[in-house]
């Protein structure tokens, strides 16, 4: 396999013109290049330069191939923070991008998307572009950020982005309520709604897949709800929503502050990345319909992490069997539900993919990929779609 490490954007673009003549397709990486699946592959792992922080305006302007470790050593030292949930800190800022990647506060921050304000890419045909700027207030043209954010090496190579930031907040906590059954987890997530707290993050995971900080003793299924904010406002709001979810008659409730919810934070974010397994998956449907997708998985054997106030379940199923049976077991068991639902593998190589998308929305992604890589230098998409896969 050949792989080029260009050190400019100005590199890329003549990697890719060079590679236009020989037509050969390339997979774009932020540093994986075993996970390439063409002849030739694209690390961005040396365009790794922060360009410009400036810190009072709370922007960041860095290249592709900086780790996610390094932009949150660099704010951190200004008590800032890129809200973005993932236990991997050495993934690639472009590949944190091109893989729309999201955890448990996405409730309460949104997504990456909601933090890329400016984008520079380089085009199949070679072409350097820019969408968006260095500043907050700037809107003019096709918000490019937005449609590259999740297109996953299909369109472009992303080499720069420019971030709003966050200032870290002075203090976070958990509820957990442990409960027996879905039904009764519904009913705890309905009475959330109306609380009088403002959570950032609510999910559901099973407590066997937390290990034994929380589970010994308690019911099977654990809501996790998490506050941020000044000290005084984040003890208030544990109190308000232990006392809430207490009406719930939980079989068991705590809270955690200070060393154990960063244990705890880092245990969902665990979970979350985990994707060691063919059949791991990210699926988003309507919130209300999030437990009754969740409990026909989780009797199917799944492991899985709930945001249930997004709607994402993230999970695998058991390893046991092949590859392929997994996927289809997990195919069978989507469609078999009945819900409107979006759903993606997260541990392939390449390219995602999609699947629930409509034949008007499946052909608009045909001509959005023309118009940036008309002679499919980039690998595509596929679609599956009625139980059947069908190459893009
Ligand atoms: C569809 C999908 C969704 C995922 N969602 C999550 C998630 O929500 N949370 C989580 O923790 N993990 C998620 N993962 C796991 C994910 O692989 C890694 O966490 C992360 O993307 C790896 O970053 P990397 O820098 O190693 O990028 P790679 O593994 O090299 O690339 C990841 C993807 O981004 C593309 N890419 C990388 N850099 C660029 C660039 N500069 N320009 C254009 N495209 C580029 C690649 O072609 C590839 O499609 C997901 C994986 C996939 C395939």
């Amino acid at each position: 396999m050949t792989v080029a490490f260009p050190q400019t954007a100005t590199e890329v673009s003549e990697f890719l013109r060079n590679l236009n003549q020989s037509r050969q397709p390339v997979t774009v990486t932020g540093g994986r290049v075993e996970q390439a699946v063409t002849h030739s592959a694209l690390s961005l792992a040396e365009l790794n330069h922060i360009v410009d922080y400036p810190a009072r305006d709370m922007t960041i302007t860095v290249e592709a191939g900086v780790t996610l470790r390094e932009l949150r050593t660099a704010l951190m030292a200004e008590s800032q923070q890129l809200p973005i949930d993932c236990a991997d800190d050495s993934v690639s800022i472009g590949g944190l991008v091109a893989g729309n990647l999201s955890g448990v506060r996405r409730y309460g921050y949104g997504t990456i998307r909601d933090y890329l304000i400016g984008v520079s890419a380089v085009d199949g045909q070679g072409r350097e572009f820019k969408a968006g700027g260095r500043v907050v207030k700037n809107v003019a043209g096709y918000d490019l950020c937005k449609l590259l954010t999740g297109s996953c090496g299909t369109l472009a190579v992303i080499t720069q982005m420019t971030f709003k930031l966050k200032p870290v907040p002075a203090a976070f906590g958990f509820v957990l309520a442990s409960f027996e059954t879905w039904g009764e987890v519904e009913h705890a997530l309905t009475r959330l709604l109306q609380s009088a707290a403002v959570p950032i993050a609510v999910d559901v995971v099973a407590a066997k897949d937390v290990g034994t900080t929380f589970s010994a003793g308690r019911g099977p299924l654990i809501v996790s709800v998490m506050v941020d904010g000044p000290n005084d406002v984040v003890d208030w709001q544990l109190e308000t929503l232990r006392r809430e979810l207490t009406g719930c008659l939980p079989a068991s409730i705590g809270v955690l502050s200070s060393d154990s919810a960063v244990a705890w934070k880092a245990a969902l974010d665990e979970a979350t990345t985990k994707s060691g397994c063919p059949s791991s998956f990210s699926l988003s449907c309507k919130p209300a319909d999030v437990w009754r997708a969740a409990e026909a998985l989780m009797a199917a054997d799944g492991h899985l992490l709930v945001h249930a106030g997004t709607g994402v379940i993230r999970g695998r199923l058991a390893t046991e069997v092949s590859s392929i049976e997994q996927r289809l077991k997990l195919v069978e068991l989507i469609y078999g539900m009945k819900i409107t639902a979006r759903w993606q593998w997260t541990n392939q190589s390449g390219p995602p993919t999609l699947a629930g998308l409509t034949d008007a929305e499946w052909q608009l992604s045909r001509k959005v990929k023309v118009c940036f890589d008309a002679d499919g230098r980039f690998p595509s998409f596929s679609r599956l779609a009625g139980g059947a896969m069908n190459q893009a």
